[in-house]
Formats: structure tokens, C-alpha cells, sequence
């Protein structure tokens, strides 16, 4: 009777672990609704591109290729517009538009956080080769004005014996943190794509960092990021670290390193948070 009793505690406390896991389980997974919940908010119904690289409908067109007064960005040089800063001074052809001597990097006006970014860019063509490393043909793109993925000609040989750098500031590299996967690199002279998809870092209200950012980039269609995590502000010969900032949304950053860069067909998508990635209830 005694043995009988003392098994009945057991399986009563088996069963009450299981249940508090299996309702702490279905609380993570759905947060409020239900498997199959029919009352569940539907997605927002969006068109969908022709052409993959091509901006579906709730894009924000950043430079479709015939803006000539490059009206969504602005000189980085004195703070930008809002600054007393001017207007971007990028040189438009046919379609693109190409960094001048001494113009100074730019700055969307409008401010993103989540967001999935396409951008075409070209490193020119016939660029002589006793210029090498972080000088041949250097930019890069600034998520919330301060995380790079690094633009550079690194298009090499499999040995990197006639052209390389130092392999977290080659082309696609999270710039001083995290190389690419692969190079993907195409020959200069040639167009290229990131396709980014980023998570904004979040901080508290005395600046702690309650989650580090996240990225995924895309070069010319292949993964070369999957999903990590940044480490902070990207600096250079200088480890990266989190500087506390607004957590909601920053300017996107096109360098000017000096080398005639080519960009076109930039848009961007902004992303809704996703309440399950905050760990931190007052901030959802
Ligand atoms: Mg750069």
C-alpha cells in the first residue's frame, strides 16, 4: 500500500512537469494563439516581384536610377540635411550612380531598423594592380549608420595570389568581425548584389544591450552570413563593441573610401518586430 502510494506522487509529479512543460512549450511557440488558430491575424497580401532582385510592392525605393537629385539621401559630410549637411553629391548615368573625387559618403534621410535591404553595386574596371588590399576599389553599406558589410574588388584566383586583403575586410565581410562563408565575388567591371536581411540590436532604458543584432547577407544570391550575430559598432584595426544608441532605427551609410563605386536598383522592406525575439517584456 505504502510502495503503491508513494508511485502514485511520482507519476502525479511526473505529470505536473510535463504539463507545465508542455504548456510553457505551446506559450513559446505561438506566444498568444493556438496551433491552427482561425483567429489568428492574416499576413499582409503583398505583389510579389517579376524578376527576383526586382522590388515587390511595400518596398521603399531608395534609388530606382532616375532620380537626379537623389531625393531619399544626403551628404553624411556635416551631419547631413537635418545637420546643416547638403545634399548628396553622387554623380548620376544611365542609370546608376557612381562616387565622385572627394564627395563624401551619403545617408538615407529616412531611418530603418529591421529590414531587408537589396543593393546593386560595381567596382571599376582596369583599376591598376599595384593598388591592393582595402585600397582596391573600397566602400561599404552602414546598417543604422554603423554596422558595415564591407564593398571591395576582392574577385581573386582559389589561392588568393593575385588579389586579397585580410579576410574579415574582404568584399561581404560584416567588416572586422566575421568574413564570408564563401567569396563570391564577381570581376570588376561587373554588377554585384547584396541581398540583407537585418534584426536592429535592442538596449534598455540605461543603454544595456538586451540582444545583440543579427544578419543575413546574400552575395550575387549566395549566402555568405546566415542569421549571426553582430558584435557591435564596426571599427577599424579596433575589436567591434556595442555603444548604446536609440534602439528604434538608423540611417543606411554608403562609404566613400576614396574609390569610384557604382550603385543602382537600392531598396529596402522594412520588418515588423517579432515579439518572440525579445527577451525583455516592457520592450515588445
Ligand atoms: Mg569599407
Amino acid at each position: 500500500m505504502k510502495t503503491s502510494s508513494r508511485a502514485m506522487k511520482v507519476v502525479a509529479c511526473l505529470l505536473l512537469v510535463a504539463l507545465v512543460l508542455t504548456a510553457g512549450y505551446a506559450a513559446k511557440q505561438t506566444d498568444t494563439y493556438i496551433v491552427h488558430d482561425r483567429t489568428r491575424p492574416w499576413p499582409p497580401v503583398i505583389t510579389p516581384p517579376k524578376q527576383v532582385g526586382q522590388p515587390p510592392s511595400d518596398a521603399i525605393i531608395l534609388f530606382g536610377g532616375t532620380d537626379p537629385n537623389l531625393n531619399e539621401w544626403v551628404s553624411e559630410k556635416g551631419g547631413g540635411q537635418a545637420k546643416g549637411g547638403g545634399q548628396a553629391k553622387w554623380t548620376i548615368k544611365d542609370g546608376y550612380m557612381v562616387i565622385p573625387k572627394k564627395a563624401g559618403g551619403i545617408r538615407t534621410e529616412k531611418l530603418f531598423g529591421n529590414c531587408q535591404l537589396h543593393i546593386e553595386w560595381r567596382t571599376p574596371k582596369g583599376v591598376d594592380p599595384k593598388i591592393t588590399d582595402q585600397k582596391r576599389s573600397n566602400s561599404g553599406v552602414f546598417l543604422m549608420d554603423r554596422y558595415e558589410v564591407q564593398i571591395l574588388d576582392s574577385y581573386t584566383d582559389d589561392n588568393y595570389k593575385t588579389n586579397k586583403t585580410y579576410a574579415d575586410g574582404q568584399a561581404a565581410a560584416l567588416y572586422g568581425q566575421h568574413p564570408p562563408m564563401v567569396n563570391a565575388c564577381r570581376k570588376a567591371g561587373e554588377w554585384q548584389s547584396y541581398d540583407i536581411s537585418f534584426l536592429r540590436p535592442l538596449f534598455d532604458a540605461n543603454g544595456k544591450l538586451l540582444r545583440k543584432a543579427r544578419i543575413t547577407v546574400l552575395h550575387n544570391g549566395v549566402v555568405v552570413h546566415n542569421n549571426i550575430e553582430i558584435e557591435g559598432t564596426t571599427f577599424h584595426k579596433k575589436e567591434a563593441a556595442y555603444k548604446p544608441h536609440e534602439h528604434g532605427k538608423g540611417h543606411i551609410r554608403l562609404q566613400d573610401h576614396g574609390s569610384p563605386i557604382s550603385f543602382r536598383n537600392i531598396w529596402v522592406r522594412e520588418l515588423p518586430e517579432q515579439p518572440y525575439l525579445i527577451e525583455n517584456p516592457d520592450l515588445k
